[in-house]
């Protein structure tokens, strides 16, 4: 007598099988644009200029990736806008790298806010949940447009007439737009707006006549941005629901994508890990 294996391949004795009809994926979508955060969804990709094989180090001066290791790009083809799979307008930023989806966002860290405590070592994560066409990659960044959070940096001033916006790899501009200024000073000065300094409609600061300080100064900046999102880690990779396929036969039911939720941290904590 053969013994059975203890390994389980197809439905109970006695059961047929049923089509779920527990989960609808349209209305798991509709859902989150009711009730998600509109974001800016770039794509990451891995730069080329990581060419050391014992390191993968990115190229510092690398016009690509501007020596991050990883660029952004527009996901799917929607370079032209036109509509998304649902008949929708696809809205691109200004930049061209960006288009606006939903993304519901759970078990956000209470504590962002602590930042202006405790620096930039607070711990901020999120769940993020997108609708099941946007599926997520590794280092995809979300730029949320409606909120705002406080960012507190420093900036190396080189005596240029604008303090531009440079990203992370650089102490002598902002690392964000800023949408305001809350205090901008060196050790011995406090600058004031529009007496000093006027915040650009791009986020900049531009020193008014001869107000700025000498080339050289250390200076606070304390305002608000808009936060960034960087995904670090899968939930799900992916997950799928069966539909029904009209006949009793497992073989002919449908597979269908539903949401992943993946997790994401705020762009800046990504440093100080
Ligand atoms: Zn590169």
């Amino acid at each position: 007598m053969v013994m059975a294996p203890k390994i389980t391949t197809g439905m109970p004795a006695g059961k047929k099988p049923r089509p779920r009809s527990d989960f609808s994926p349209t209305e798991f979508d509709q859902s989150i644009t009711t009730k998600g955060y509109r974001m800016w969804w770039s794509r990451a990709g891995i730069c080329p200029c990581q060419n050391n094989d014992q390191t993968d180090q990115p190229d510092p001066n690398c016009q690509l990736c501007k020596g991050e290791g990883r660029y952004f790009f527009l996901p799917d083809n929607v370079s032209d806008g036109g509509k998304d799979v649902y008949g929708n307008e696809v809205e691109l930023n200004d930049a061209g790298n960006a288009v606006s989806i939903y993304v519901l966002m759970t078990a956000m860290a209470q504590d962002v806010q602590l930042f202006e405590r405790f620096g930039e070592w607070v711990f901020g994560t999120a769940k993020v949940t997108t609708q099941a066409p946007n599926k997520l990659g590794y280092h995809d960044r979300f730029i949320a447009r409606d909120a705002e959070m406080v960012y507190a940096q420093i900036v190396e001033f080189d005596g240029a007439d604008v303090i531009p916006i440079v990203g992370s790899r650089k102490k002598t501009g902002l690392r964000y737009p800023y949408i305001s200024i809350h205090e901008l000073r060196s050790v011995s000065q406090v600058y004031k707006q529009d007496e000093h300094y006027t915040l650009t409609s791009s986020g900049t600061i531009a020193w008014i006549g001869s107000q700025a300080p000498d080339s050289g100064t250390r200076l606070a900046v304390h305002g608000t941005v808009r936060p960034v999102w960087i995904v670090l880690d899968h939930v799900n990779t992916y997950r799928d629901t069966q539909l029904a396929g009209g006949t009793p036969e497992l073989s002919s039911q449908k597979a269908e994508a539903l949401p992943v939720h993946a997790v994401a941290k705020l762009d800046f904590l990504l440093d100080a890990g």
